[in-house]
């Protein structure tokens, strides 16, 4: 038995060097064809896997209850030992994983080695802004750096799967898992997926420093009915393919290794067992030749949904193009019986086995199964002051100014400020939702920001204020995961007396208020989108004062925010900052940099506007006033108007920009033809400032309704005072096309109007036509 042990990983390992050597080149295009260099290898493996070890290889359990030094011992050890399982997920250290990767390769019987997955989000333990706030950079070099320190900080840990990037499109704020995508805009959407992808996976994966990316959730979970999380979606295929559909594709032509099923169905069928969605659109339309795992008991849901039991799911799953089960464990005990009764083929099985040791050598972990358990790398790669010196400049990049009014900001270095709010000192929720790898206690909260950059020029003086919340029930289920705002023992009153206090002795206010951090993320949808009550009172008291107020606005969400923009002269929305939230946030306050944030998600007057986006289709019966007054039998509402408060792409800088001169270098453009629209910005206000310069277009005609403007150019341009510069965005008909009622993706001859300008209300427009 021995002997036949030592003979089987001696084959796996040759083999495995040979190809590892030979095959640097296209290890990280995992789509670009259906050759798969490793074919002969996986395939010499899988003659040698008995049943129960290749559903071994597709069962992923969650890490249980490892201890380090102690992972012999565990749970899932006999499991390993057993050849049972494929791979483990968020465990963290590099000691934890290497001594359980030992189990796999010395007490298997075939030495596979597993693969280790994390939901390294937004960074690992060094954190960057939550996604929603990182979009809101639109710099996609710097979101591409931020998943390479993630990537670099993860694989030092021995993690060399990351489960994103989350590229849902949502358009509804009320979902509390709009924090960790991009926003409404799926041409956005996309082009941070590449960004994501390409910054984790880098050029060759089989690198130290890159690791396999899972693009998730697959498909359209970010459209639950009412936003409420896991709920149904049901949604036409013209709104899945043009608005839904385009990021995952993206990370698809990226090259991604990995997609994750989404636990919502897909036209009545769930996504984890949707044949047409995992295979015939994923696999034979858009080539993916990568593997697909399933959400979190993604299969055992399945029953609930109502299609089956556990062995009628399991199948369903399988066939349907899920090559690996998260946690549930219904592939692993359920498939011998459906092979058995020939409900499945053994084909249907190796096609899954096949794809998990494909990824497996496309990481190097054949070659070299310890390759990411480097004991003295974390000490080198984590956490680093270069790493979190950049996860400051992220952040202040991420904020986004909503009001300034008279320049309340940025603020002087002098006198004294009062500091107000129960985010105001609270390190543990800066790092903001899924943040699994953050050492929360290590984040900067914004009293010690503030603290060491106005250094000795200012006084600084702090008072809570206040609860996050007056219910003590729903603040238990805000502050999860060990992020409390200790409950103050206090009453209200004495709590906002105190902050009256100081604010009496105060030149200015600075209001830290908004959601923690787990009012957001998943299974955090929210009815209400205001500032907590208890919140809203204290920022009222204080405006009282008649000081300047500055609010500084947490949140993983588009808020209902009406009443603080009537009444707050200036408002910072600087969502879950990251690491480096106090001294980020400090940075934008005093004007050492100047905010360029813009919305990557539309922000309403009120929760009845919702679903509400910037590129809805026009009706049949528009508001015919630009006032937005209401007109009966038109398509409005009694009591408020359309609009939303902030529109998609808005955001204020502390100067201002002018545009003038917008063009199209051709009137009449032929299909074949690229063409330029160029526009001249000036800086024209007091400071040096970045601008999001955006452009959108309207196709006036279609053989199917349009919507009214859609992006389909950005430029981040950094600008002197005084200083103009041209801006040019060359676009070919690739940007005019979409799937028509057909599904055929074209661009239709006609008038097209394209508008450039600040945020999405841009009004500066010129137009050409399309022959
Ligand atoms: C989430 C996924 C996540 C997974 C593993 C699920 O609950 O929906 O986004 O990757 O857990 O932690």
């Amino acid at each position: 038995m021995k002997s036949l042990k030592r003979t089987l990983y001696a084959t796996i390992c040759s083999t495995a060097i040979l190809i590892t050597s030979c095959n640097k080149t296209n290890q990280n295009k995992t789509t670009a064809s259906n050759d798969n260099p490793f074919e002969a290898k996986v395939d010499s493996i899988l003659k040698l896997m008995t049943l129960e070890e290749k559903l071994g290889q597709l069962n992923l359990p969650g890490a249980g209850d490892i201890v380090t030094g102690q992972a012999q011992s565990s749970d899932v050890a006999k499991k390993i030992e057993e050849g049972k399982v494929g791979g483990l997920f968020n465990i963290k250290t590099v000691e934890k994983i290497r001594e359980v990767q030992q189990i796999a390769v010395e007490k298997s019987r075939l030495k596979i080695p597993l693969i280790f997955g994390m939901d390294v989000i937004h960074g690992y333990e060094t954190t960057f802004p939550i996604p929603l706030g990182l979009s809101a950079s639109w710099d996609m070099e710097m979101i591409k750096k931020t998943a390479q320190v993630a990537a670099k900080e993860a694989t030092a840990s021995g993690i060399n799967w990351t489960f994103s990037p989350m590229v849902d499109i949502s358009r509804d704020a009320r979902w509390g898992r709009v924090s960790e995508g991009s926003g409404e805009d799926a041409y956005l959407g996309s082009e941070i997926a590449k960004a994501m992808v390409t910054g984790y996976q880098g050029d060759d994966l089989t690198a130290n420093y890159t690791m396999m990316s899972c693009v998730k959730h697959f498909a359209l979970y970010g459209a639950p009915d009412a936003g409420r999380d896991y709920g149904t979606v049901d949604m036409s295929k013209q709104r899945m393919y043009n608005e839904y559909l385009p990021p995952y594709k993206a990370a698809v032509d990226a090259g991604v290794g990995s997609v994750m099923a989404s636990f919502n169905e897909v036209d009545g069928i769930p996504a984890t067992g949707n044949k047409w969605l995992l295979t015939d659109l994923l696999r034979d339309d858009w080539g993916f030749n990568g593997f697909v795992v399933t959400d979190y008991t993604g299969i055992n849901e399945m029953i609930d949904h109502g299609v089956g039991d556990l062995q009628q799911v399991s199948a369903m799953a399988l066939k349907a193009g899920i090559d690996m089960d998260m946690v549930g464990e219904g592939l692993l005990t359920t498939l011998k019986k459906s092979l058995d009764e020939g409900i499945i083929s053994m084909d249907d099985i190796d096609k899954a086995v096949k794809r998990i040791l494909t990824a497996k050598y496309q990481l190097g972990l054949f070659d070299d199964p310890y390759k990411y358990c480097d004991i003295n790398r974390p000490r080198t790669d984590v956490f680093t002051a270069e790493h979190r010196a950049f996860a400051r400049q992220v952040a202040a990049e991420s904020m986004v100014l909503l009001k300034n009014d008279n320049q309340i900001l940025p603020l002087k270095k002098s006198g004294t400020i009062a500091l107000v709010g129960p985010l105001a000192n609270s390190a543990v929720n800066m790092a903001g939702t899924w943040s699994v790898a953050t050492v929360q206690k290590a984040s900067n909260p914004l009293l010690d920001g503030l603290k060491t950059v106005v250094g000795d020029a200012a006084n600084v003086l702090y008072a809570k204020g206040s609860n996050l919340d007056y219910d003590l029930e729903f603040e238990k289920n805000a502050t999860m995961f060990g992020k409390e705002i200790p409950r103050d023992g206090r009453s209200d009153k004495q709590l906002l007396d105190e902050a009256l206090s100081i604010a009496s002795k105060s030149d200015v206010i600075i209001a830290a208020l908004g959601e923690s951090a787990e009012m957001s993320g998943e299974s955090s949808s929210r009815t209400n989108l205001e500032i907590p009550q208890v919140q809203k009172d204290l920022l009222n008291a204080l405006l009282k004062t008649g000081k300047p107020v500055v609010l500084v606005l947490f949140t993983g969400r588009p808020l209902v925010l009406v009443e603080e923009h009537q009444n707050v002269p200036a408002i910072l929305n600087v969502w879950f900052p990251g690491s480096e939230a106090g001294l980020a946030i400090s940075d934008v306050l005093f004007g050492n940099v100047n905010p360029s944030g813009k919305l990557t998600a539309t922000w309403p007057r009120n929760v009845g506007q919702i679903p509400i986006f910037y590129n809805h289709k026009n009706t049949g019966r528009p508001l015919a006033n630009k006032e937005g007054k209401f007109e009966k039998f038109r398509s409005n509402y009694l009591d408020v108007r359309n609009e939303p408060l902030y529109p998609f792409g808005y955001g204020l800088s502390y100067t201002t920009f002018d545009y003038k001169n917008v063009k199209v270098n051709k009137a009449k453009v032929a299909m074949n033809e690229a063409f330029e629209v160029s526009v001249e910005v000036t800086n024209s206000g007091n400071y040096d400032g970045k601008e999001v310069v955006q452009l959108y277009i309207r196709d006036v005609v279609g053989s199917v309704t349009r919507p009214v403007r859609e992006l389909k150019g950005f430029q981040k341009v950094a600008l002197k005072k005084g200083e103009t510069k041209t801006v040019t965005f060359r676009l070919t008909v690739e940007d005019l096309k979409f799937y028509n009622y057909d599904l055929d993706f074209v661009a239709e001859p006609g008038q097209f109007e394209v508008f450039v300008g600040t945020d999405s209300d841009a009004g500066l427009k010129t137009e050409f036509e399309l022959k």
